[in-house]
């Protein structure tokens, strides 16, 4: 508390970015492009705040990195972590061990989750999660005598880690496109995009026709060869794509019909973000499997896991044997005190029903008055995720705008404008999304929404002049 309260220190910004562009590969960065600009450096954060090493104030629309739930600065997480430090920074859970923050994160889990989970795997991020799954439902359906049945169907556009099973299960092309992915065994189908494929239906009858894609691809490959399909609730990466209410429920109507395992991808829809503790139930599927990662811990300490449901665990654990899959920091402590501290947190200030019930409508309806600005042509949102599309012209529907040209970069323009005033919203294309934390007031809701439109005004003066629009 201390340091965070102390007269903000001094930062030879120059010297921090010659440093690391000399010797920092960042994750997803074009590094040479880095290179030259040099990276914006963050140093201070405060709930719902950043602070940048030149004393910028950022409302920092975006979680960190759709992590931060409980916001920026939370003393009690840090304590809980320095005690387990104190006591024991690490011991491994394999060979007959375990831990005590890990046995009681377990339990944790299991009562907050849907009642079909009572078991869970940890891993140390979302990808190593999705591996998981992977290892995991071939080897039930193995253990089950389902040799052959190997196959997972994801969705283009999903994201579902960086590691090989988690960028394979991907679907994001500019990945498949590095390193010979996806690896066999995996297949895509569409997603569910109403802006993108919606044409001539209402956003229902979308629902039905995008989740009808899976039985197809079910028939063409062979139901007998399927382990499981796996799905984000509400695809985040992929620019916050928010499927038709019919979608999910014909999804889990035809897992069922073929015996199909149902893999939810939480690790952003997951601890509140939609209004619930999983996305899934939001929706009101009932997955087999489900990742988590960032909001298990608010992000503070790394960690991720598989929460896996009775028909796989029953399996695993009465008929397996040893499942020859883990990792050194399985379970670990320190991460397992940060998540059980962050989940009291959420508890004790009932985010997940001020989500629900206030800040979630909320922002809707300021995203909905966004979409009045002429550069957007479609604006949504679901629980605090929400998304808006930026357009060249309206049109009598949302199918009937006009979009830029891609390579004119026009979400990168309103990307830089948002940073230079201090607001992060992220830019897929020329869709912009915010996820931010769940410990955001209406009031920080108007303000951070102010200076979105202040952004939208002056990316609308640029295209402008650029004779764009
Ligand atoms: N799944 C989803 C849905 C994600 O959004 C992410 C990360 N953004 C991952 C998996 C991968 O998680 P991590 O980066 O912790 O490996």
């Amino acid at each position: 508390v201390a340091q965070r309260n102390a007269a903000p220190q001094v930062y030879d910004t120059a010297a921090i970015q010659k440093m690391d562009t000399a010797h920092y590969l960042h994750p997803f960065t074009d590094f040479q492009d880095l290179a030259s600009k040099g990276a914006r450096v963050i140093v201070r954060g405060d709930g719902v705040y950043l602070w940048d090493s030149q004393g910028k104030k950022i409302v920092d629309g975006m979680s960190g990195l759709w992590c931060v739930n409980v916001g920026y600065g939370r003393t009690s997480i840090s304590q809980a972590v320095y005690r387990q430090m104190e006591t024991l920074p690490f011991y491994n859970s394999f060979f007959g061990t375990t831990n005590v923050p890990a046995a009681q994160l377990a339990a944790k889990l299991a009562q907050i989750s849907p009642p079909q989970f009572q078991h869970v795997f940890f891993t140390s991020s979302g990808s190593e999660g999705n591996d998981t799954n992977l290892r995991m439902v071939r080897r039930y359906w193995d253990i089950l005598g389902y040799q052959e049945r190997h196959t997972i169907i994801s969705r283009h556009n999903a994201y579902h880690g960086s590691t090989v099973a988690g960028a394979s299960l991907g679907g994001m092309d500019g990945m498949h496109a590095q390193g010979g992915l996806p690896i066999p065994g995996i297949a895509h189908i569409g997603q569910p995009n109403y802006l993108e494929s919606g044409h001539g239906l209402s956003p229902e009858e979308f629902g039905i026709k995008a989740a009808g894609w899976l039985e197809d691809k079910i028939l063409e490959i062979g139901a007998d060869k399927v382990a499981a399909f796996i799905g984000e609730p509400v695809q985040g990466a992929g620019g916050v794509i928010i499927p038709p209410g019919t979608y999910w429920p014909e999804i889990q109507r035809i897992c069922d019909k073929y015996g199909i395992l149902l893999i939810a991808d939480e690790v952003i829809c997951g601890f509140g973000r939609l209004g619930r503790w999983f996305g899934s139930e939001l929706f009101g599927i009932k997955p087999d499997l489900i990742t988590f990662a960032k909001g298990v811990t608010s992000g503070y300490v790394p960690l991720g896991g598989v929460l896996v449901g009775d028909r796989v665990a029953k399996v695993l654990i009465e008929q397996g044997g040893e499942f020859t899959h883990g990792f050194t920091y399985s379970g670990h402590p320190v991460a397992c005190a940060a998540a059980l501290e962050n989940i009291r947190i959420i508890e004790e200030e009932q985010l997940v029903a001020k989500v629900a019930d206030d800040t979630g409508p909320y922002l809707k309806q300021c995203f909905a008055s966004l979409g009045e600005h002429p550069l957007v042509g479609y604006a949504d949102s679901c629980g605090l995720v929400a998304g808006l599309n930026l357009v060249r012209k309206k049109g009598a529907t949302v199918h009937e705008n006009e979009l830029f040209d891609e390579d004119q970069g026009v979400g990168m323009i309103c990307r830089g404008h948002m940073f230079d005033n201090g607001v992060i919203m992220r830019a897929v294309g020329e869709r912009m999304i915010v996820a931010p934390p769940l410990v955001m007031t209406r009031a920080q809701i108007d303000e951070m929404v102010g200076l979105i439109r202040v952004c939208l005004d002056k990316t609308y003066a640029d295209v402008k002049a650029k004779g764009w629009v």
